[in-house]
């Protein structure tokens, strides 16, 4: 149990201290490695989120399952979700086994095999797109563009997922944009490679949803975050890395 002190009334002739209780900090799993570039900045913000609530020394309680991203690239291309949910299930049930409270998939294309995980585990997953739209929700955005892979962009599983739960329109870019980002996503970003040119043609995208009459820009891949920033546009972005795991933190720090 942490004792965390959250005011200091000073309205009385004497210092009143205010405590709250904050139950024991869980511990969060995260299914990683898809690519290990995005897992960096999930942990990095994760660990500044806990830093930032608790201070001091204090940082976040994590088991993370990183897998080999070339096995499961391979078999997205080839199509075989099935052997792609049999690995994220196992691993999801060896961060379970070793004490995580809740799990985060650390990519929003494999939660298209969300269903299969969450079957295979007892404790509860934060799924990316509910973390971003609620976000959204609170905004009043209503109508959203999304920049993901091609999986992302073109399947139900996610962008279905907005406009069924959550009444949240989703326009995509045409298909030469979706090819220009599925391949900068998987050709650079998930393997380290930040180019000016390739940020100059997200932008380009960006503002064209934005002319369709998308009120903001889900940034809907983990690497994205990586090429471009809010600093960089004036439309509004939503990035589904920060959210996820702003989400997470919440999670582990204040909810029952
Ligand atoms: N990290 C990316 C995403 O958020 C793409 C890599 C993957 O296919 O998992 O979708």
């Amino acid at each position: 149990m942490y004792t965390m002190f959250i005011e200091c009334n000073l309205k009385y002739n004497f210092m009143a201290l205010v405590f709250k209780e904050v139950a024991a900090v869980k511990t969060i799993g995260m299914l990683g490695g898809m690519s290990w570039e995005s897992t960096l900045s999930y942990y990095r913000i994760i660990n500044e989120g806990i830093k930032e609530s608790l201070g001091g020394l204090h940082s976040a309680k994590i088991v993370l399952y990183s897998v080999d991203f070339a096995e499961i690239e391979a078999l997205q291309h080839q199509g075989d979700w099935e052997k792609t949910a049999e690995i994220l299930g196992g691993a999801a049930q060896s961060v379970e086994r070793a004490g995580a409270d809740f799990l985060i998939i650390c990519t929003n294309t494999m939660h298209k095999v969300f269903p299969v995980v969450e079957k295979a585990v007892g404790i509860p997953i934060i799924h990316i797109a509910d973390a971003t739209a609620h976000v959204l929700q609170k905004n009043y955005i209503h109508r959203a563009g999304l920049l993901g892979t091609r999986f992302t962009m073109e399947q139900p599983f996610y962008r279905g997922r907005l406009e069924e739960n959550f009444n949240i329109e989703v326009l995509v870019p045409d298909e030469a944009g979706r090819s220009v980002v599925h391949e900068i996503i998987y050709r650079e970003l998930c393997t380290g490679q930040i180019n000016q040119d390739s940020k100059e043609r997200f932008l380009s995208i960006i503002e064209g949803l934005r002319d369709q009459g998308a009120e903001a820009v889900i940034l809907g891949c983990t690497e994205i975050s990586l090429l471009v920033q809010q600093s960089d546009t004036d439309v509004l972005l939503y990035d589904t890395t920060a959210l996820h795991a702003a989400k997470a933190v919440e999670l582990a720090l204040w909810e029952a």
